[in-house]
């Protein structure tokens, strides 16, 4: 009998190719059969996300309705970043859970499931250099890991305390697995990391690598099957005029940047331990317009952290308004345990903190609603990912706009260009041209 598998994935794209990682780990040893019906698996995975509270109150809740509903003879196993930093305390809260795998064990799930318990979240394991075996969940993405962890000690931020220090994966691991997954007919490659562009700072022996990030984009963008190249997450201390420069003249190199700002407030920044002001932001994101007048910016955007002041907040509008987000992701302050933010006393109330991120969200609607006409009757590049339930092909320009068409599935994995008859905020409608 193939054995079942029910996984679930939360969080970001790491966590992903994290899941996808697991789950060609257990195809080595015997292959499992993917099911989205957790009551006939015999492998429930929950592959989890600390970012922010939420998530995590939903775990236990989740465990407690898949122990309901499960096989008797079923495992459940809590993995990535809340197992990470709740470790041992998951088993105490929830003992019918089987394993606890961190976000830095992900290579240990075929140990984690020969056992009856079993816990491993140490956050110093090195994966950085662990051949894992094929497997992605869409053929035409491929996401491929450059480095984990991270070195830097942004104050609000729980994900150094879950995926531990900054190792950068070998380039030669890296480029073998872009052609492995170009030759095999993802024409777009996905790089991810914590801080993309600081790759090659140290690797698991502790040297520099050969190659910076820049370089390391160039010499994937020689590998002909390789169409098109996309990242994340850069960090805009790290974006250097060499950067800029190869972003904005490879053209294999999708146009879109994601910048995570914040907030725009220079003193703010300081106390987040972010390592830049509002004036270099600013003139990082105006340098990267002009030298990419195509690109689209996206953001992260926090509001009402600790000692927030309405000064503070006019100065993050005042970056909104001036850099003019193609994208925003923007939450109110979510104290998390570890970080040094969670000390802090000078709380914004819970209103403000509310008012303040409506403000925000409402400005940059009024900015999607000034920039989205103008897409109409354009033609852009796109390259079709995945089917709709609706029945539409979905894919994304260069610039990370998500384009859907009335078109055959068969254009599944090829970039054809689209004219938007039907551009609305989130989705850009067109046909194949
Ligand atoms: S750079 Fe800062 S926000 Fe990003 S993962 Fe590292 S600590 Fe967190």
């Amino acid at each position: 009998m193939v054995k079942k598998l029910f996984i679930e994935t939360l969080g970001c794209a790491m966590n992903v190719r994290d899941s996808e990682h697991m789950i060609a780990e257990l195809n080595r040893e015997e292959p499992y059969l993917l099911t989205k019906d957790a009551k006939e698996a015999d492998l429930i995975l929950i592959n989890t996300c600390s970012v922010r509270e939420k998530p995590v109150n939903k775990l236990f809740s989740e465990i407690g309705q898949f122990v309901k509903h499960k096989k008797k003879s079923a495992k459940i196993g809590v993995c990535g970043c809340t197992a990470s930093h709740l470790g041992e305390e998951i088993f105490k809260r929830a003992p019918e859970v089987n394993f606890v795998l961190g976000a830095r064990n992900v290579s240990k799930i075929r140990e984690a499931i020969s056992k009856e318990k079993f816990l491993d979240v140490n956050i110093n394991y090195d994966e950085s250099a662990y051949a894992f075996g094929e497997f992605r969940q869409n053929p035409h993405k491929a996401y491929i890991n450059i480095s984990i962890g991270c070195d830097k000690k942004c104050a609000f931020c729980i994900v150094p305390h879950t995926r531990g220090e900054e190792i950068s994966v070998p380039h030669e691991l890296i480029l073998s697995e872009a052609e492995r997954a170009a030759k095999s007919g993802a024409k777009e490659i996905f790089l991810l990391g914590q801080n993309v562009n600081n790759y090659g700072r140290r690797l698991s022996n502790g040297k520099k690598g050969e190659f910076n990030f820049s370089q390391l984009l160039t010499q994937i963008s020689k590998i002909n099957e390789v169409k098109r190249i996309r990242f994340t997450s850069p960090h805009p201390l790290h974006m250097d005029d060499e950067f800029l420069e190869v972003f904005a003249s490879n053209p294999k190199i999708c146009k879109s940047m994601h910048m995570p700002l914040q907030s725009g407030s220079t003193a703010i920044l300081k106390t987040m331990r972010r390592g830049y002001t509002k004036e270099w932001f600013l003139e990082r994101a105006q340098k990267l317009r002009r030298m990419s007048p195509d690109v689209a910016i996206s953001t992260d955007i926090i509001v009402a952290f600790p000692g927030e002041s309405e000064k503070d907040f006019a100065d993050t509008m005042e970056i909104m308004e001036e850099v003019r987000f193609e994208q925003i992701f923007s939450f109110k302050y979510s104290a998390r345990p570890l970080t040094t933010a969670a000390q802090m006393t000078n709380m914004v109330d819970d209103k403000t903190a509310s008012a303040r991120l409506k403000i925000l969200q409402d400005k940059h609607a009024a900015i999607l609603d000034e920039m989205t006409p103008n897409y109409k009757d354009k033609i852009f590049e796109v390259y079709f990912e995945e089917l709709r339930e609706n029945g539409m092909i979905a894919g994304r320009t260069s610039q990370n706009f998500t384009v859907c068409a009335e078109e055959s599935e068969k254009l599944l994995g090829e970039i054809k260009n689209v004219k938007i008859t039907r551009p609305q905020r989130l989705i850009l409608y067109g046909q194949v041209v």
